[in-house]
């Protein structure tokens, strides 16, 4: 999608501090870190939100999952834990519509989120 942020950054059009890459998913930090680790893991291909994800999808959402645990262990995460979040649309406080996974992590997190 030509006015997708996060497309942009697929494309290396936008250029975010990279974590982790392979031909269909990017994980970069947030430019906004909620946590001491905060990286976002996208599929290149654009999907707006995870109610957007079809059933040929689900290889690829596989490898969101594989590579949010790729980034936990990279971040030294894994041990002491970490949290996924995935936000949809209004009421789930969604602000970029390009499907992503939040990792974040580097303190402990408080539940339930607001
Ligand atoms: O789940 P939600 O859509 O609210 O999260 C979007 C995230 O994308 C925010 O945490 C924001 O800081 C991040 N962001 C970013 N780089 C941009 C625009 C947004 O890391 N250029």
């Amino acid at each position: 999608m030509a006015e997708c942020i996060f497309c942009k950054m697929a494309a290396g059009e936008i250029k975010p501090a990279i974590v982790h890459e392979t031909d269909q998913v990017l994980a970069f930090r947030d430019i906004n870190p909620r946590a001491p680790v905060h990286v976002l893991v996208i599929p290149k291909k654009h999907i707006a939100t995870l109610n957007d994800l079809d059933a040929g999808d689900t290889q690829l959402a596989g490898e969101l999952l594989q590579t949010a645990k790729i980034v936990a262990e990279m971040e030294g995460l894994s041990q002491n834990g970490y949290r996924t979040v995935i936000n949809c649309n209004a009421h789930g406080g969604q602000e970029v519509f390009h499907l992503h996974i939040h990792v974040l992590g580097g303190r402990a997190m408080k539940w339930p989120p607001g």
